[in-house]
């Protein structure tokens, strides 16, 4: 039993309940983390130099699984939903000590990281991991303290990931085997039963989310963010899959993060020092940023080889369409460090409608801009699933919404404030389908997305002339450089033109009806921007 590498020497593990006979392993090096996941057999070292492990049963987040503790301090603070579920603290307690003793006999992997790249609101964690890899991801993932930081490194949170630990439901209260708790008070997130990394970066977002709309005025979002030469910040909002990772990278900006970001009176900071992108059918010609950073250091998670090779093989998802893999943000050429942008000039909301009905690019209004933020909606194709042809509409208020404790409200009216006072653009962006639904049109090319945020980031749509859409009133260029003309009004590329209205109809009810739990709150400028659905002549 021995502890091996740089901590602070004030700090024992008993301190916080773990009676560890085992040994500690605190802060290790990339390397050294890569060498004992190989030596345990937990991963394999990819032709590029990266790590590919498997996360095991879980290869996504598990959101019904994520509990938060209901007590003095989060009773009337947090919204409870479907996506903030209770427990009671004793109920933590007893997972808690559960966790621990599981631990007590297990080599263990330390490390101390924070999140928030502007230190006025640094937060700093502790990182209890069952695996190396999980240690390297914190490594990967979170912001990176100095080693003399480290020495006199006293936590705000801790995060404890035991993935081999399984809860009973019966004893327990969780809905499986698997859950990710957090307690607000005790400054906590247990996570066991899963060994999907993503969950340890959503705990610490879902924690920022809480803290500092409430406390410091700063507006938490899910978006990436970049600055181009003028020292202008692009901000890219979007539910997962929708491009904010892979729009934010772009050779001519200078990346500020790819997930997490917050808006202070004067300034965009990540929360931070990694990314977190998707593979899926990832190629160096369309990504070569992300595509570059697949070196040795990043852990590809989820991914096969080709056969007989250790060559990745990215169109392969027979593990799951959510292959990914975690690098250092400096693994990315044209970074800003520190991760931190002036105020933005360009706000856009990414959505991958699958119905193929929004327009390719548009501009909001502030009304438009506040209904859009509010309803969050994008569209999942079904994947793989055999029988499932029709996409799925999903409405997640800001953007966000399995990461917001708090009510959207909270979230929006700071948004809507921010905006306002600096001016802001708003565009929206579909990089979902065109020329027809799932199954008759086709994805949006990557190249025509870019070139239309290009377009907008640099002025070049300032002078165009713009036409109202029909159902939602978005406004539409008519033109756009290195964009074909053609697929600007979505209309235009159905073949179908009345399968076409009736889609847009059927979006736009859809619309209405998720947007009725807001109404009594919205005044009329955000009201006025709702779709219109047209009547149905017969
Ligand atoms: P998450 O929140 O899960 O990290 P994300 O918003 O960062 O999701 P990306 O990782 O950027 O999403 O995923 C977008 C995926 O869609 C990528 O695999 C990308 O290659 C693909 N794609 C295809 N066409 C487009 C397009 N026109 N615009 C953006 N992405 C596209
Ligand atoms: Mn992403």
């Amino acid at each position: 039993m021995q502890e091996t590498g740089l901590k602070n020497q004030s700090f024992n593990l008993e301190s916080i309940g773990l009676r560890h006979n085992a040994n500690s392993y605190w802060n290790l090096s990339p390397e050294q983390l890569l060498e004992h996941t190989v030596k345990l057999n937990q991963g394999l070292l990819a032709s590029s130099g990266a790590l590919v492990v498997d996360t095991g049963k879980f290869k996504g987040r598990a959101p019904k699984d994520k509990f938060t503790v209901r007590d003095t301090k989060t009773e009337n603070t947090v919204d409870w939903n479907n996506v903030n579920i209770s427990i009671e603290p004793q109920q933590f307690d007893n997972l808690y000590k559960k966790v621990l003793s599981y631990l007590a006999d297990k080599d263990i992997w330390v490390r101390d990281s924070y999140a928030c790249a502007d230190p006025k609101y640094r937060l700093n964690i502790r990182v209890i991991n069952e695996h190396p890899w999980g240690n390297l991801f914190c490594y990967n993932m979170f912001l990176r303290p100095t080693n003399e930081e480290i020495k006199s490194m006293n936590p705000d949170w801790y995060i404890i990931n035991a993935p081999g630990f399984h809860a009973s439901p019966q004893e327990d209260g969780t809905r499986s085997d698997n859950f990710s708790a957090i307690d607000f008070t005790k400054r906590i997130i247990l996570i066991g039963g899963t060994g999907y990394t993503g969950e340890m970066k959503k705990g610490i977002f879902t924690v920022l989310n809480y803290w500092l709309p409430q406390e410091k005025g700063v507006l938490s979002m899910h978006c990436s963010a970049n600055v181009g030469d003028t020292d202008d910040t692009a901000v890219f909002f979007g539910l997962s899959g929708t491009g904010k990772t892979t729009l934010s990278a772009d050779s001519n900006r200078r990346l500020i993060g790819d997930d997490e970001h917050g808006w202070t009176e004067n300034t965009i900071f990540n929360f931070e020092g990694g990314c977190y992108a998707k593979c899926v059918n990832l190629t160096q010609e369309n990504e070569p940023q992300i595509y570059n950073a697949i070196k040795r250091g990043a852990i590809l998670e989820n991914t096969e080889f080709y056969p007989g090779t250790n060559t990745v093989d990215f169109k392969n998802i027979s593990k799951t369409e959510n292959t990914r893999v975690s690098y250092p943000i400096e693994f990315i050429e044209n970074i800003m460090v520190p991760s931190i942008g002036g105020l933005p000039k360009n706000i856009f909301f990414l959505t991958c409608d699958a119905f193929g009905v929004l327009p390719p690019i548009s501009k909001l209004t502030p009304g438009q801009a506040m209904y859009q933020f509010l309803s969050g909606y994008t569209a999942k194709v079904a994947g793989t699933e055999a029988g499932v042809t029709e996409p799925q509409l999903t409405f997640s208020t800001c953007f966000g919404a399995p990461f917001l404790p708090l009510h959207p409200t909270k979230y929006a009216e700071l948004f809507g404030e921010k905006m306002r006072k600096h001016n802001v653009n708003v565009w929206l962006i579909n990089t979902g389908w065109t020329g027809g639904p799932y199954g008759v049109g086709k994805r949006m090319k990557l190249s025509y997305t870019r070139a239309m945020i290009t377009a907008a980031l640099n002025g070049k749509l300032d002078r165009v002339e713009f036409k109202n859409h029909e159902v939602f009133g978005l406004m539409m260029p008519v033109t756009c450089p290195n964009v074909p003309h053609e697929i600007l009004d979505p209309r235009d590329t159905w073949a179908d033109k009345s399968a076409y209205d009736e889609k847009a109809n059927n979006l736009a009810t859809q619309f209405v009806k998720n947007f009725e739990k807001y109404a009594a709150k919205a005044n009329d400028e955000i009201m006025n921007a709702a779709p219109r659905v047209v009547a149905k002549v017969e």
